[in-house]
This record gives structure tokens, sequence and C-alpha cells, in this order.
């Protein structure tokens, strides 16, 4: 395969932005390719500046649940630029959205919106230390909450451990209000709460972890962080970035059938824009400027075009039926999927339409299983894949995506991709 034209623009690109990208993991180190130039993509199908065509797995992190240059979310966005682009005055479209994400997930009572998911979980947190007069907010090792100094920390084994940061530039002050637990493992959340119950502000979450591969939570985990929250006085945060819109209309909570306190929305409720949402029960959200004492702004929040192509993206998830034929498409591949990794070595995590292969003979059930699974061997997928014109998210710790515009045919032929390319590895 030619890529001569993605080497030369990242030779290009290195001498003005570092490491040649905006977000890390666009480099593809990890997986050992280096970076692809895109100059289009349309339904599944991503076109490089070599003229490549790869069907896209990752689809902008999970964004495109509509397939890349949906036909209508366009429309919508191009009559709002004929509008102008951003006034920093209210318009009636950010209550339009915030109705329908209101109406959409049942925890939500009130919604605020940012310009990115990092955002959303800052303000969120704020806001939950803001209502709670605490401070220590309690994360999982392996979740991914945004790039806030805060929330930088994953801790080693075992009991909670302050001031493991896992980025440099952040003082250790920065994070000892923030303690990392093993994910699915209830009895550590139990000793903290024992030791810290009356100085914890928040648990935050992602209801299924997505940035550390797919990992299923036990119910009863889910359950247990309800219950343990409300006995301590401490706010639930669903982080539904990624899940939210994805596994159901409500997410992950109203897949699971979980109220939490607050939640965060990003990704796909922007429709390819910079959109993202914090919201939660009315009394919570009356902390948040000018109504309360926690301030939170942002210049282009509700941005008149994202709010076009949010809007139009979440009436498209609300037609009947969109959420079955997605799952039901989706279940098919997995299923030919599992037939294909059977007795390879390999795990396959998986819900709804997102889904992760782990190099593993172990079942993957928390970050450390995730470390200790087969990196080398996923990079060598990666590329054998890449090499074939299939698009996997690059990184051993991400999830993977399928959307409505993945047709029968694209399916059928990446699990026959798949099932070469695993031969060959
Ligand atoms: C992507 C993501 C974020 C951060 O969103 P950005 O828009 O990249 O800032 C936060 N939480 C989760 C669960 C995410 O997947």
């Amino acid at each position: 395969m030619q890529r001569s034209l993605s080497e030369k623009a990242y030779k290009e690109a290195v001498k003005y932005i570092p490491g040649g990208v905006n977000s890390p993991v666009r480099a593809l180190k990890s997986v050992g390719a280096a970076p692809l130039f895109i100059s289009r993509a349309n339904g599944v199908t991503l076109t490089d500046v070599d003229g490549n065509e790869f069907i896209d797995f990752c689809l902008s992190w999970g964004v495109f649940i509509l397939g890349h240059n949906h036909k209508k979310v366009n429309e919508a966005v191009k009559h709002a630029v004929d509008l102008g682009t951003s006034y920093g005055i209210p318009t009636l479209q950010e209550t339009q959205l915030a109705k329908l994400l209101v109406e959409s997930v049942p925890s939500l009572e009130k919604v605020r919106f940012v310009s990115s998911g990092t955002e959303a979980v800052m303000s969120a947190i704020r806001v939950a230390r803001g209502f709670t007069k605490r401070n220590i907010i309690v994360k999982f090792d392996g979740c991914y909450h945004g790039h806030a100094d805060h929330l930088l920390v994953s801790a080693g084994s075992g009991v909670a451990q302050l001031n493991a940061s896992s980025s440099s530039g952040i003082p250790e002050d920065f994070t000892k209000y923030t303690l990392s637990l093993p994910f699915n493992d209830l009895e550590s959340v139990k000793a903290v709460f024992e030791k810290h119950g009356d100085d914890i502000a928040a648990i935050i979450i992602e209801p299924v972890a997505a940035n550390m591969g797919v990992i299923i939570p036990e119910l009863s985990f889910l359950t247990e962080l309800r219950t343990i929250t409300k006995k301590y006085g401490a706010l639930l945060i669903f982080d539904e970035v990624i899940t939210g819109f994805r596994l159901s209309l409500g997410g992950a909570q109203e897949r699971f059938g979980i109220t939490p306190d607050l939640s965060t929305f990003g990704k796909i409720i922007g429709g390819g824009f910079p959109a993202a949402a914090f919201g939660g029960r009315n009394d919570i959200m009356a902390v948040l400027a000018p109504d309360g004492p926690v301030y939170q702004a942002g210049t282009l929040s509700g941005n008149p075009i994202a709010m076009a192509s949010g809007i139009q993206t979440v009436q498209l998830l609300q037609q009947p039926g969109f959420y079955a034929d997605l799952e039901a498409k989706s279940t098919l591949f997995i299923d030919g999927l599992k037939e294909i990794i059977k007795g390879k070595g390999i795990v396959l995590n998986h819900i709804g339409s997102m889904f992760t292969l782990f190099f593993s003979d172990h079942e993957i059930r928390n970050f450390e299983d995730v470390k200790n699974s087969d990196t080398e061997r996923f990079a060598r997928f990666f590329r054998a894949l890449l090499n074939e014109n299939v698009y996997i998210s690059p990184s051993a710790y991400e999830s993977n995506f399928i959307s409505e515009a993945h047709t029968p045919e694209q399916l059928e032929k990446t699990l026959q991709t798949i099932k070469k390319v695993l031969a060959e590895i």
C-alpha cells in the first residue's frame, strides 16, 4: 500500500505541531505505524491523502454512530452556517438540544453545554464539590475522564493511592484529592468509604469502561456504587461521553437501570462538532452560576453549528428501532468474530455496538488485566489490518464502534480480513 503522501504530510506536520498531531494517540506510536492523513470520509469509508480507502471502526472515537458525512446532519449544519456561526448570546437551538437530552436520558433534569468532554467532566466535578462541600473524588484505574489535571491519576494496584499522577506537569498537590481504585473491585471502594466517606464528594466512573478497551462492569458493582454513594451523601457521576447515546438513547444508565446524580456527554451529541454537556438533578445543577456560587463558562459553549449538528443527530437516533437495528447488526458481527477468534488466545469484550479484542488468555476485568495483555501482538494485528484497508481504533486501550452506516458487506469483508490477518500474525 502506497502511503508516501501521508509520510510527507507527517514530516511537514512535525515541523509545526508537537509530534505532528493534536491528540497523542493519532501519532500511532503504540502500534508502531506512521500516522495516516485523512482527506475525506463518507459512511464508514475513510480516504487518506494517498487515495487509500479504509473501513472505519474508530469513527472519530465513537462520534459517528450514523457514519461520517451523514446527509441530514450535513444539511442541518449547512443551514446553520448561513445564519452566522456564533453569537455569544442565547439561541433557541440550545434549549432544543437540552430538551432532547433531558427527554432521552432518565437522570437528566438540567444540562449545560460545553465544547469538550474534558470540560464537561471538569465542570461536573466542580459542581459535585460545590454541592457536597467536600473535596475527594474517587475514580477507577484505566478510566479516562479527559485531561484535567486532577483526573490524570491512575493509581497502583490495591488500595487507593494518593498523589499518583500519570502525566508530568501536574503538581502533586493538584491530585491529592483524587483516589483511583481498581475497576470492578467493590471491596476497595468499601474500604475507601470506610476511611474517607465523609470527605468524598463523588465517585466518577465510565459505566462501561471504553478507554482501556471495553470492560463491562459487573452489574452488582455499579448498583453498589449507587448504594454506597447514597449512604455517605456522595454523588455518583456517570461519565457517558462514550456510552451516552451509544448503548441506548438513555446511555448506559438506561441500559443498566441505574440513576446517577450527574452525567457527562460528548462525542455523539455534537455529531462531529465540538459539543459536550454535563447535567443531572435540578437541586445539584442549581449551584451553577448565575443561580449559584459555582462558576463555569465558555465563549463557544452551545455554539449554534454544534447545536444544529447535535439536534439533527439526536433526532435521528430517536427514530423507532434505531438501537434495535444497530444491536442486531452488531450481534451478527460479534457472533462472526467469536467464531474466528476461537482458540487463538484472544478475548473479545463487547456490549451493544462497542467491542475490543484483547490478546490475552485471561478474562479482562480491569486495567491490570489489560496491561498484562499482549500489546505487541495487538500492534501487529493493527498494522496487518491497516494493510488490508481496515482501520480499527489504533491502540490496545480503545474501543471499536459499529455504526448505522456499516453495511452487511463491509462487516462480512472485515470478518474475512480479520480471519486472514490472524493466521498471518
Ligand atoms: C473522550 C472522553 C472524554 C474527553 O472528551 P474530549 O472531548 O476528548 O475532551 C472524557 N470521558 C470519556 C469517557 C471519554 O471517552
